[in-house]
């Protein structure tokens, strides 16, 4: 009897709960980004952890959950001096992790690189080195020497969460003389600009002043769904990668390049070079043409990313649905109300992208070129 009023409350939670939105359904969780002119752009994680060090998830969940996000490429980065669960799980390769998830993403089409998370107090703190060949080679006490064999390996090497506050107790990310030194001999390429669930400005002018690549990671521990409040319509942070090929080969040459944008909380960064033709790709206009005898244009504009754009008018003309403040929502078509004082074959419109960032309170601009239907 139970067990029928059980389903009796269920089927009533069911028919209210779905009963007012018929069509609704549960928000796709596949990140989706366009290719840019000349590069694939590819989407990637490469700061995650298994059991095999720190994480409570086997290696191949990794895998299912990069596959549901429909992630082109990932790195299990184990910390290769903390091994809490040793004791349950013994094992004597540090390459395991790797080895397990590239075995298992065989059948699919996910690349696995393997890289690993070098862990020191700071200075200089945490570093990946992914594209690793041999991660057992990097058990060194030196902090120095463990990059110099990371650079011996041909690894791409970033440091990890620069404001974490368990070490930059006030969550600003400096450089020390240590990080000058393996700057000066090119042993760190990449800064974590974005870790899990946090953003730094400090880390992106760490970027912009030495150069280095702009990187965005989950750092996942737990589940990506859980972290992140996936079913929920959240995301977890990615680094887009603008590539010529998709492949490792290719990753890491865009890696070494600096040719990233991170994905962050429906948040953009990255140089200006490469998001303003990320944001052209995404936002395309699709028709315009006048409203029956009127001067006010209506243009259509498609958004083809998961990035809902909130954008500020600079063109001189003003909306007719809008202040100078609206928002183009994600993987959509909105019509754009303008109006031009007298009718016009083509228009040109300017917006600043405040949910992009191209350097500390720097929002880049998009053009967008007009053609009206006659
Ligand atoms: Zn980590």
């Amino acid at each position: 009897m139970k067990k029928h009023l059980l389903a009796l409350v269920c089927l009533i939670f069911a028919l209210t709960a779905f009963g007012q939105h018929p069509h609704s359904h549960p928000p796709q969780r596949k990140i989706e980004f366009p290719d840019v002119p000349g590069y694939l752009t590819l989407k990637c994680d490469f700061h995650q952890h298994t059991v095999f060090s720190d994480g409570v998830v086997w290696p191949t969940v990794r895998v299912e959950e990069a596959l549901r996000d429909s992630l082109d490429a990932i790195s299990l980065t184990e910390h290769i001096e903390y091994q809490p669960h040793l004791d349950d799980i013994p094992h004597p390769d540090r390459n395991r992790a790797f080895i397990l998830a590239k075995d298992f993403a065989t059948a699919f089409d996910l690349l696995v690189v393997n890289g690993s998370e070098i862990t020191r107090d700071m200075p200089p703190g945490h570093c990946n080195a992914i594209f690793l060949e041999d991660a057992n080679r990097l058990l060194f006490r030196d902090s120095i020497e463990v990059f110099r064999e990371a650079k011996r390996q041909g690894a791409f090497v970033f440091w990890n969460h620069p404001n974490w506050t368990a070490q930059a107790p006030d969550g600003i990310a400096r450089l020390t003389d240590m990080h000058r030194q393996l700057l000066e001999e090119e042993l760190i390429q990449g800064i974590e600009v974005v870790n899990d669930l946090t953003y730094s400005d400090e880390a992106l002018q760490i970027a912009l002043d030495h150069d280095l690549t702009i990187m965005g990671t989950s750092d996942i521990h737990g589940l990506v769904d859980w972290q992140y409040e996936v079913p929920q319509g959240g995301h977890r942070p990615i680094t887009l990668v603008f590539a010529e090929e998709r492949s490792e080969e290719g990753i890491k040459e865009a890696l070494l390049a600096g040719r990233t944008v991170a994905w962050f909380n429906n948040t953009l960064i990255g140089r200006e070079e490469h998001l303003v033709p990320l944001l052209e790709s995404s936002m395309q206009v699709i028709e315009a043409a006048y409203q029956e005898d009127s001067q006010v244009l209506d243009v259509q504009v498609e958004n083809r990313s998961d990035a809902d754009f909130h954008l500020q008018n600079l063109s001189d003309y003003t909306l007719h649905a809008n202040t100078d403040f609206l928002t183009v929502p994600a993987n959509g078509v909105t019509t754009l109300q303008i109006k031009t004082l007298e009718r016009k074959d083509n228009i040109e419109l300017s917006f600043s992208v405040l949910n992009a960032v191209t350097a500390p309170k720097e929002h880049p601009l998009v053009e967008l070129e007009v053609e009206v239907v006659p």
